[in-house]
């Protein structure tokens, strides 16, 4: 593959790139937990979405034929299923929060949800209670919405089980689909009060050792992305931060947002990220009401998560999306793209029983979020992004979607690559385009790599399942000393 061809392919990819789903830092929930605290636990099939204002909160809602509950009572043959943000340009609303699951009509779900006061119902831990169900040949399986995801593998983490555990559940995570009977029987049993370890994953599919699509993923819509314009003529964006600050922390969290902001104007040569702060604000507003205020909420006022972080158990520790953008298109780099206006930031109830006073922990979901009111999706770990075992180029970001590694507020390769994509104007052309696959750091800079180019340093360079190989590039038309991703 010609260097051109993988860019076109990067950039072919970055408009197919399956977005709308998640913006959000979290902890896997352990299937144990999600049966013994949802309202309901339902079979059903999505027969329509709209989306609407709720009194100032915008929200997607999706309504549900049932076909069998495994748990929950006075559940008729339909359920309405409500989802923070949705965007309708034709009814003028529009908020995005990166994490929410979407649902097409006609899919079969599996669902673990929570009653909410108007009636409808709310998908547990925003995504985490939420499966589709897939069916190949006699095999019907369940996978949470998307093409790629992990899962808890098994869940023998209870309630009281220790103040560790919310750590352990990060251990416990592999990727694996589940078996749709065996689940639904597991599910069924423990209903009953028959406590067994999970025998219902199934191991990965052969079709996830294809190459990746896209090494990019941007909280967008179906054909357009979101981007801040004010940096491209030297503008900031300001942030405020509630008076109250973040519990636990010296400072209030002030620093840490610091660290985070910092994070995020460093290392960059044609990206004007800036990012500054505009003090203290009593407004607890967030994603409810635009109010021309980019919001650090350090508690979630308006329960726009609907539970809260738990230890043990774990859950979303926050979400971080844009509430305000223009309802017309703007061309950026041929794309069609809606300015943003306003963003904001909440970080869950509950969560300080993980992050337990650490700065650079808090430091870096600070900076996390900030990446998605960059208008960054995640780089692997959620529904619209590559598996996180795929390759360590991928692993490593800031923005993959679960915290495994606290390495605090530091963006790594793909997050670069990621922002320069979508704030330098110039990358393709002249940080890359123009610099030739053999050539230094190409693929660590320009990457990940396809097979036969180089030069890579490490396996985490190329994509997929392709390694770094040393000194092989007289085979490949480079210099004898150049390292080439290959086929392992
Ligand atoms: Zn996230």
């Amino acid at each position: 593959m010609s260097y051109r061809a993988l860019f076109s392919l990067c950039f072919t990819a970055w408009f197919m790139a399956p977005v709308g789903a998640s913006a959000l830092t979290y902890v896997p929930v352990p299937d144990t937990l999600l049966v013994d605290r949802a309202d309901a636990v339902v079979r059903a099939t999505v027969v329509s979405r709209s989306v609407g204002d709720e009194t100032g909160r915008v929200m997607t809602s999706y309504e549900f034929d049932i076909t069998e509950v495994l748990r929950g009572e006075g559940l008729g043959s339909r359920l309405i299923v409500k989802v923070l943000g949705g965007i309708d340009l034709a009814k003028g609303l529009g908020v995005k929060v990166f994490g929410t699951p979407e649902f097409d009509p006609g899919d079969s779900t599996l669902l673990f949800l929570s009653t909410a006061q108007d009636g409808s119902y709310r998908v547990l831990h925003i995504f985490q209670g939420a499966f589709i169900e897939r069916r190949s040949g006699a095999q019907r399986t369940y996978e949470r919405p998307g093409t790629d995801r992990f899962e808890v593998a098994t869940s023998n983490v209870e309630p009281g089980a220790g103040s560790d555990s919310a750590r352990m559940t990060i251990q416990l995570a592999a990727p694996m689909p589940r078996d749709a009977d065996l689940f639904e029987q597991w599910i069924s049993d423990r209903q009953a009060g028959v406590i067994r370890s999970a025998d219902y994953f199934l191991p990965e599919s052969s079709r996830d050792v294809t190459v990746i699509a896209s090494p990019f993923t941007y909280l967008a819509g179906d054909d357009f992305i979101l981007r801040w314009f004010e940096f491209d003529s030297g503008r900031k964006v300001r942030w405020h931060r509630h008076k109250d600050g973040q519990a636990g922390f010296s400072s209030k969290g002030a620093q840490e947002f610091k660290k985070a902001r910092k994070a995020w104007k460093r290392k960059f040569s044609g990206v004007p990220i800036k990012l500054t702060n505009a003090g203290t604000t009593s407004s607890t507003t967030g994603f409810d009401i635009a109010d021309s205020r980019n919001t650090l909420l350090h508690r979630d006022f308006n329960d726009s998560i609907e539970e809260d972080f738990e230890c043990p158990g774990g859950g979303v520790l926050a979400i971080g999306g844009l509430s305000d953008f223009d309802f017309f298109f703007t061309q950026w780099k041929g794309l069609s793209t809606l300015a943003a206006h306003e963003a904001e930031i909440v970080v869950n109830d509950g969560i300080d029983c993980f992050v337990q006073g650490n700065s650079d922990l808090m430091a870096q979901i600070y900076a996390h979020e900030l990446g998605h009111t960059l208008g960054l999706g995640h780089a692997c770990g959620d529904p619209s992004s590559p598996k996180c075992s795929k390759s360590d180029f991928l692993a490593e970001a800031l923005m993959a979607a679960r915290l495994d590694q606290p390495f605090g507020a530091e963006i790594h390769d793909d997050d670069i690559l990621a922002a320069r994509q979508l704030y330098d104007e110039d990358f393709w052309a002249a940080a890359c385009d123009q610099k030739a696959p053999g050539a230094k750091s190409f693929c660590s800079k320009c990457g990940p790599c396809g097979e036969g180019q180089g030069n890579c340093k490490k396996d985490g360079d190329c994509f997929g399942t392709l390694v770094c190989t040393r000194d092989v590039g007289v085979d490949f038309g480079f210099d004898a000393d150049v390292n080439v991703c290959t086929a392992p």
